[in-house]
C-alpha cells in the first residue's frame, strides 16, 4: 500500500476511494442536494474492482487460494474485467462465463485482459446447462484448484461494499446523506453499502433500481418469485431473473423500474449536461431520481446519493451508438437526437 507522491505499487492499489461529484445540472431543477460517486475513476472502470480485490484477498487470507490456481466466475462484464486485472497483478488464471447480451467491446477487453471467455445464452433459464451460471458450474467442477467467485451468492460481495463504499460515502457527506439510490443486480453494491449507511443513520433512505423484465422489485414488495415478470431486457448489469443471495432485501426501502429507452437517454444527458461518461446502468440510476423527484420523493433538505457504477467507454456499440439507438427505435418524435449533431465536411 506504498503511496507517496501518487505514486502506487501496483493498480490494485487505486482500487475504492472514488469521488463524489456534485450534480448541477441535469437536477436543477429538482428538490434538494444530489451526488453521484463515480465508479468508473476505480483502475478497472467501475465498481467490480471492490468486489473481485475483497473476494480474491478473503480467499487468500483462508488460503484457498495458492499461486497459479483458476479463478471461475459469470459476469456481465464488470466484474470479469475486475478479476482479470486482480488475476493479473497476484497470478492466477481467469475463466469467465458471460451472457451473450454483453457487449462485443467488453468481451474483448476480458481477452485483452488474458481471460479465458465463455460466452452463454442470455435468453435461457438459469437452471439450464447452456447458462452462464450453470456452465461456470460446469467449469468449477471440471477445473483442478479452481475457485468460483459465485458473485449472487457470495456474502463477502455484500461485505466488500459494507467495507469501502459505505464508509466512504458516510465520510464524503460528513454524515448528512438522506437518500441513497443505487442499480441491484447481484445486490451486492445497494446491500453493503445501505447496511453500513443505516447502521450510522436508520433514517437513510436506500432505493433500489430494478429493470422491467426483472422478478426483483416484486420479489421485494411480495417475498413471491414470479416468473411472469420475466422477459428480456437491454440493460446489462440491473435486475435479475433469479433471487441473488447477495441481495439483503430488509435494508432496502423500496424499489423503481425504469425502462431500456429513458434510461439509455438520461445516460447521454448526463454526459451532455454533467460531462460524465458514464455507462447504461448510470443512466437508469439516474431516471429513477428522475421519477422519484416526480413522485416527491425529496424536500429541500435531502442530500442524495446516487451510483454511478460504470464507464460510458463499454457501451459505445450500444447506447451511444446512433444506429443502435435507431435499430431499437429509442429515437422517435420525442427524442429526435440522432446524429444531427456531426456535420461532414465535404
Ligand atoms: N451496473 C453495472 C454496469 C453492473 O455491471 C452491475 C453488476 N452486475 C451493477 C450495476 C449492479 O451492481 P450489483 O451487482 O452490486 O448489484
Amino acid at each position: 500500500m506504498a503511496q507517496k507522491n501518487q505514486v502506487f505499487d501496483n493498480v490494485l492499489d487505486l482500487v475504492g476511494n472514488t469521488p463524489l461529484i456534485k450534480l448541477n445540472t441535469i437536477t436543477a431543477p429538482f428538490k434538494g442536494e444530489f451526488y453521484a460517486k463515480v465508479e468508473a475513476f476505480n483502475p478497472g472502470h467501475s465498481s467490480k474492482d471492490r468486489v473481485a480485490l475483497y473476494i480474491i484477498e478473503q480467499a487468500e487470507k483462508q488460503g484457498i487460494l495458492k499461486p497459479g490456481d483458476t479463478i471461475i466466475e459469470t459476469t456481465s462484464g464488470n466484474t470479469g474485467f475486475s478479476i482479470a486485472m486482480v488475476s493479473i497483478i497476484k497470478g492466477y488464471e481467469c475463466i469467465l462465463a458471460v451472457s451473450s447480451k454483453s457487449s462485443p467491446d467488453k468481451i474483448d477487453m476480458l481477452k485483452t485482459m488474458g481471460a479465458k471467455v465463455y460466452v452463454c445464452p442470455a435468453h435461457v433459464s438459469a437452471d439450464d446447462p447452456r447458462s452462464y451460471y450453470e456452465v461456470a458450474k460446469r467449469l468449477h467442477e471440471e477445473t483442478k484448484g479452481s475457485v468460483y467467485i459465485n458473485q449472487y451468492f457470495n456474502q463477502l460481495n455484500i461485505d466488500a461494499h459494507y467495507n469501502s463504499t459505505g464508509p466512504e460515502i458516510w465520510e464524503q457527506t460528513e454524515g448528512e446523506i438522506t437518500h441513497l439510490v443505487a442499480c441491484s443486480g447481484t445486490g451486492g453494491t445497494i446491500s453493503g453499502t445501505a447496511k453500513y449507511l443505516k447502521e450510522q443513520n436508520p433514517n437513510v433512505k436506500v432505493i433500489g433500481v430494478d429493470a422491467f423484465g426483472s422478478v426483483i422489485k416484486k420479489y421485494h414488495e411480495t417475498r413471491e418469485f414470479d416468473e411472469k415478470e420475466i422477459y428480456p431486457y437491454r440493460i446489462e448489469g440491473l435486475g435479475k431473473n433469479l433471487i441473488p443471495t447477495a441481495t439483503d432485501f430488509d435494508v432496502i426501502d423500496s424499489f423503481v423500474k425504469v425502462t431500456d429507452e429513458e434510461s439509455a437517454h438520461t445516460a447521454r444527458e448526463i454526459a451532455r449536461t454533467e460531462g460524465l461518461f458514464v455507462g447504461y446502468t448510470s443512466g437508469a440510476a439516474m431516471q429513477a431520481i428522475k421519477q422519484l423527484e416526480e413522485a416527491g420523493e425529496f424536500d429541500k433538505n435531502s442530500k442524495v446519493v446516487v451510483l454511478f457504477p460504470d464507464h460510458g467507454s463499454r457501451y459505445m456499440s450500444k447506447i451511444y451508438s446512433d444506429k443502435w439507438m435507431t435499430d431499437q427505435g429509442f429515437f422517435d418524435s420525442k427524442n429526435k437526437e440522432a446524429a444531427e449533431t456531426i456535420q461532414y465536411i465535404k
